[in-house]
């Protein structure tokens, strides 16, 4: 043997352990569910994680055995993340606002035998409870409190279950391709699948989310999740932050634009991450308190498009910098961030800024390519579209409990759903989901950026554009739009705003204004659902 390197595997309970010895003061300030603000450390949230460990074991649970969580962003939740997976279960991560119907098939999929979870899911977990016959016990994460006991009965509570455990307790012994954490795809067709995380892909993910052309985060910041805990672990920032020695802001329930502005003054948060209907409400906010600062440098805006008229406000206003990402739970969910080169210093602001619309470069550790529809490669010369195709360290093999081969495409990549094209820089956009590119006469139309447009309209407060059956082209864009209260834009006003924007072919075939926009949980458009509702009201209009 020639020599050899130390061989210690990739352990979740290594990104906690390092935090509570070389960062133990540094503080998480957690927001609980009845508005309370409490602040603990890595210290107190490694040992009470220990505690967890201890006692979960101690009630006869083993490894590989899913605990499930309904919770929001807060210090018990972080604490369940590090205990579940420490003591060598999986951490299953559970969306509290799909139907109750999704939410019993996730549990009983998903073979939860606990549950923890926040005083608002009680109602909702009570009603489902018959029908969870492998759920063993149910434990809020508070000390004990009677009026929720009567909602449901025999639960425990989560200050009395770690009490049992102690502090000083080992770690199970794990593998690092052992699983840890276990999250649900939100499912907006067909039943949600489950993508099983390992300590290795969730270590090697926080290893890359935290360099700077990431997520960039490290020991001098406060970062603020607002994307849920409960959606692909909080895009990774609880195990990135560990690593780093980052401090963390944990909003719990209160994510309005308000809250948010308040709880940014107050923790002097700097860099924070979520969906971009979560900004527009901070946006909102921040100009109706008429603040002329705030301490947030940076905001991570990923999970659907982030129109570009967001970006540049939060820029001009604020000296905010949005950071567009692209991700899937399939992904952990880092799988593009877009950051300029070096090369790109010497460009125009104007041109800096439009590279900095789309949704960006695959960091070390992931590989994009796009292909057509028989699986051959497209060029990456940033015109071609395609279906994209992702493969890496964090990314799906095997859904939960998915026959073998049944997960990824013929090549071994993840086919994503969405159409991309690739800059020759490896810039990456995305056109569409595929079910929702508008397809007229044969040539695509990208409804993300038909909205962009609307949304860059002062009187357009939301936007969602729909292919709408049309008899000569197949589908035609119709848009439907938000005004923003008090303005007086019209149809034909809004059309002609396109005009310079977009091929003459791209331009809507209509606009419907309408009160408010369906999303789902995860903040994006439903538009199966406005499909439904107005796909026929171009044909409908011919007939008529
Ligand atoms: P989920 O697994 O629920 O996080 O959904 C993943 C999907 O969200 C992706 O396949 C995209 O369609 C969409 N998505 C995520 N981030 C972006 C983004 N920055 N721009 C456009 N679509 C996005």
């Amino acid at each position: 043997m020639l020599g050899r390197m130390m061989f210690m595997p990739l352990t979740i309970q290594s990104l906690i352990d390092h935090a509570a010895r070389y960062h133990h003061e540094t503080e998480i300030v957690s927001v609980e569910t009845d508005g309370a603000k409490t602040r603990t450390n890595w210290r107190n949230v490694a040992a009470r994680a220990r505690r967890l460990n201890d006692a979960l074991r101690r009630r006869g649970l083993a490894k590989g055995d899913r605990c499930g969580t309904i919770a929001w962003n807060n210090a018990r939740h972080l604490e369940c993340y590090f205990g579940i997976s420490g003591a060598g279960m999986i951490c299953h991560t559970i969306n509290p606002r799909l139907f109750p119907e999704q939410l019993a098939y996730i549990i009983n999929h998903a073979g939860d035998r606990v549950i923890f979870c926040d005083k608002t899911f009680l109602p909702v977990l009570a009603g489902l409870r018959g029908r969870l016959p492998g759920v063993e016990a149910f434990i809020l994460l508070s000390g004990p409190d009677e009026e929720a006991a009567r909602t449901l009965p025999g639960l425990l509570f989560y200050e009395e279950f770690i009490a049992a455990g102690a502090a000083d307790a080992p770690w199970a012994e794990v593998e690092e391709t052992d699983g840890s954490s276990l999250c649900y795809t939100s499912g907006t067709t067909g039943n949600p699948k489950g993508v099983l995380y390992t300590h290795r892909s969730t270590v090697l993910h926080s290893l890359v989310a935290a360099t700077p052309d990431v997520l960039s985060i490290s020991a001098r910041d406060m970062v603020l999740p607002v994307v849920p805990m409960f959606h692909v672990n909080a895009w990774g920032t609880p195990y990135a932050a560990a690593l780093a020695g980052a401090s963390l802001a944990l909003p719990g329930p209160f994510l309005d634009g308000e809250s948010l502005a308040r709880l940014i003054e107050a923790e002097g948060v700097n860099v924070a991450l979520g969906v971009p209907t979560i900004w527009q409400a901070l946006l909102r906010a921040l100009d109706a308190s008429g603040a002329k600062t705030t301490p947030l440098k940076r905001t991570v805006v990923g999970g659907a498009a982030c129109p570009p008229a967001l970006i540049a406000a939060f820029r001009d206003k604020y000296g905010v910098e949005v950071v567009h990402a692209w991700g899937m739970t399939e992904t952990s969910p880092l799988g593009t961030v877009n950051n300029l080169l070096r090369r790109h210093g010497g460009l125009l602001e104007i041109e800096q800024a439009r590279l900095r619309e789309s949704q960006g470069r695959p960091p070390y550790g992931v590989e994009l390519k796009i292909v057509d529809d028989q699986g051959h490669p497209l060029p990456e010369d940033g015109k071609a579209q395609g279906n994209l195709r992702i493969r890496g360290h964090w990314v799906v093999a095997d859904y939960f409990g998915a026959g073998p081969g049944e997960t990824l495409a013929e090549d071994g990549w993840f086919e994503t759903g969405d159409v991309a094209s690739i800059s020759e820089d490896g810039f990456m956009t995305i056109r569409d989901r595929a079910k929702d590119i508008i397809k007229s006469g044969g040539e695509w139309i990208s409804t993300i950026e038909l909205e962009g447009i609307a949304l860059s309209h002062p009187d357009i407060d939301d936007a969602a554009a729909i292919a709408a059956r049309h008899p000569k082209w197949d589908e035609r864009p119709v848009l439907l739009a938000v005004p923003r209260p008090g303005a007086s834009i019209t149809e034909a006003g809004l059309l002609d705003y396109f005009k310079d924007k977009v091929a003459k072919w791209q331009i809507p075939d209509k606009v419907i204004f309408v009160p408010s926009l369906p999303r789902n949980n995860s903040g994006k458009l439903i538009k199966t659902a406005l499909r439904q509702e107005y796909g026929n009201v171009l044909s409908e209009a011919a007939e008529g």
